[in-house]
């Protein structure tokens, strides 16, 4: 059945990643389909992507803002479903074969977590609910038979470099990072960075959240712990080195010395193809290295005192249990709170680790107690904003 259409749920369809899918999808030459969409916002244009691809179903996830919308605009063979609850029951539909987890923060949790008890194959871009429920999520995947590929670049390119040895052969995986915009500010300039100039990022294009995330590395410190669940590696395994250009996407290295790189163009659809098209690789429409000019390719190790954040989510990895989702809940609160000019720049990653300090650790919480921490932390991130 080789010739056979990969239907696709596209969760957060109206995001950066939804997006860059959706493209994938239209370019695939109708080797893939997207069954069904979903958006919590933008429902305008979660309307006007209906109307070019046409999907079985379309989810909105907020019932209130979904209720007063005008849908006359809905194709007649897309049926229309809202709530959680409806998202949670479309990615388990026998027909969808892949479920694209591109819901920002840990509000995609769930919806990755039914995804992966209906044993879809789920390409995770969502990196937060693995940092959340890396644990859990990964038991849940390997009891039933379920696959999780990895979308978010970094991890993508380590689950290829991957391939190049077996397991107990791995010496090390090593994170590229770009450094974001404040790579070369000067430490006493910190404190003066604005919202503008966070979401400035020199080599990527992504939403703000996780652009923020960039500039203050936390988004590396929740790929630390991402690739720890991912590849169950332990977390002296996994380093971060800056690489300002973003071609070398990771790289692992073997017990023999060698090391094995991805690179590419920074173009979130090449590894939203590969994830999507696995295990066959097609030509796509992201754009190619050109090998015509001069390149340099930049390696050093990451300024802790610059990156804080970095031995966050060392220490996390470490700790695993509730560590993940505290920190994730109280980062997303504290950019929030950032994002709006509550919060200096320089206050988010202390204020992560505050709300880490103050929480009650359990090395093995259960979906319920990971969901309660995270209205808890974000509480938490709430009264250090105030305080
Ligand atoms: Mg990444």
């Amino acid at each position: 059945m080789s010739s056979a259409t990969k239907n696709v749920a596209v969760l957060g369809s109206t995001g950066s990643i939804g997006n860059s899918a959706l493209e994938v999808i239209a370019a695939s030459d109708r080797r893939l389909r997207a069954i069904a969409l979903s958006a919590h916002a933008r429902l305008d244009r979660l309307i006007a992507q209906a109307q070019q691809c046409r999907p079985r179903w379309v989810v909105a996830t907020d019932k209130e803002a979904a209720r007063i919308f005008d849908w006359t605009g809905l194709p007649k063979e897309s049926e229309l479903v809202v709530g959680q609850e409806g998202l949670e029951r479309i990615v388990a539909e026998d027909d969808v074969d892949i479920v694209l987890a591109g819901i920002v923060g840990s509000a995609g949790l769930r919806s990755t977590w039914a995804a992966l008890e209906a044993k879809k194959t789920v390409a995770l871009a969502n990196k937060e609910s693995m940092v959340m429920g890396g644990a859990l999520l990964t038991q849940l995947a390997r009891e039933r038979n379920a696959l999780i590929l990895p979308v978010d670049s970094e991890h993508s390119a380590v689950f290829q470099a991957l391939q190049a040895g077996r397991p107990e052969e791995v010496l090390r995986v090593v994170l590229t990072a770009s450094g974001g915009p404040f790579r070369e500010l000067p430490l006493s300039e910190f404190r003066q960075v604005t919202v503008d100039d966070a979401l400035a990022h020199p080599t990527w294009e992504m939403g703000p959240k996780i652009t923020i995330d960039s500039a203050t590395m936390m988004n590396k410190a929740l790929e630390i712990i991402e690739c720890h669940w991912l590849f169950d590696l332990p977390s002296e395994r996994i380093d971060v080195v800056v690489h300002p250009q973003s071609v070398v996407h990771s790289f692992v290295e073997f017990v023999d010395g060698s090391v094995v790189a991805q690179l590419g163009v920074p173009d979130m659809r090449l590894p939203i193809q590969y994830a999507l098209e696995y295990p066959h690789r097609r030509p796509g429409k992201a754009p190619r290295l050109d090998w015509d000019r001069k390149w340099q390719l930049d390696f050093s190790p990451p300024d802790p005192e610059r990156f804080p954040a970095l031995e966050l989510g060392r220490r996390c990895a470490q700790a695993g249990g509730t560590s993940g989702a505290v920190v994730n809940a109280a980062n997303e609160a504290a950019v929030e709170a950032f994002l709006e000019g509550e919060l200096h720049f320089t206050e988010i990653v202390p204020a992560c680790c505050s709300v880490l300090d103050a929480h009650n650790f359990d090395p093995n919480p259960t979906l319920q107690q990971l969901m309660e921490l995270d209205r808890w932390a974000r509480q938490e991130v709430s009264r250090w904003v105030c305080a």
